[in-house]
């Protein structure tokens, strides 16, 4: 199930959170266990240590948790992805659909330059559509999305599939 020393004991899940029927992956626990979450951040980190990336994208809200350690060890900058109404600057938007209702995500629009090699990263891929929403508007400003990279996959709702071509990396898969 993961690829690190029982990193899954520090994944909790909760029944019927936030509606019923979904069982949330609480990654509280793994943040509040030093060695577990250094481990998370130091694989990140020697995965994309050599490949020559550009800039560490981290969306809203529990990537960020993720992302901006590993920038700052790669020596990297981070663009934030947000939800709506929170980047002060000329922003670019894209809307993607929920189970129920729809979401938005934004990003500034000077924040990539044309050609940058980007990682994407987030706590959690289900369905994909959040990650998706987001390497659209990577890809409008002209970014190449070297890999998506998650700290756990819920591999049965196929969220790969949804992202098409791009590369998806996670440590822990359910
Ligand atoms: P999705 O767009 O369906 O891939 O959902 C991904 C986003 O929703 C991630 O940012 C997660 O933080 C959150 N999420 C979705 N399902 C769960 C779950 N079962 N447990 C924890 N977070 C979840």
């Amino acid at each position: 199930m993961s690829e690190l020393s029982n990193l899954d004991q520090y994944i909790r899940n909760i029944p019927d959170f936030p509606i019923p029927g979904i069982q949330f992956k609480d990654i509280t626990p793994l943040l509040a266990h030093g060695p577990a979450f250094n481990e998370v951040i130091t694989t990140f980190t020697q995965r994309y240590a050599d490949q020559k990336i550009d800039a560490i994208v981290g969306i809203e809200s529990r990537g960020f948790i993720f992302s901006a350690p590993v920038a700052i060890n790669l020596g990297l900058g981070l663009v934030p992805i947000r939800k709506p109404g929170k980047l002060p600057h000329h922003t670019l938007s894209v809307e993607y659909e929920l189970e129920y209702g729809s979401n938005r995500l934004e990003i500034h629009r000077d924040a990539i330059r044309p050609g940058a090699r980007v990682v994407l990263i987030d706590d959690l891929l289900a369905t994909g559509g959040t990650v998706g929403a987001a390497c659209h508007l990577l890809e409008q400003l002209g970014a190449e999305i070297v890999e998506t990279a998650f700290v756990i996959e819920l591999a049965f709702l196929d969220g790969r599939t949804r992202l098409g071509n791009r590369p998806v990396y996670s440590l822990l898969r359910y």
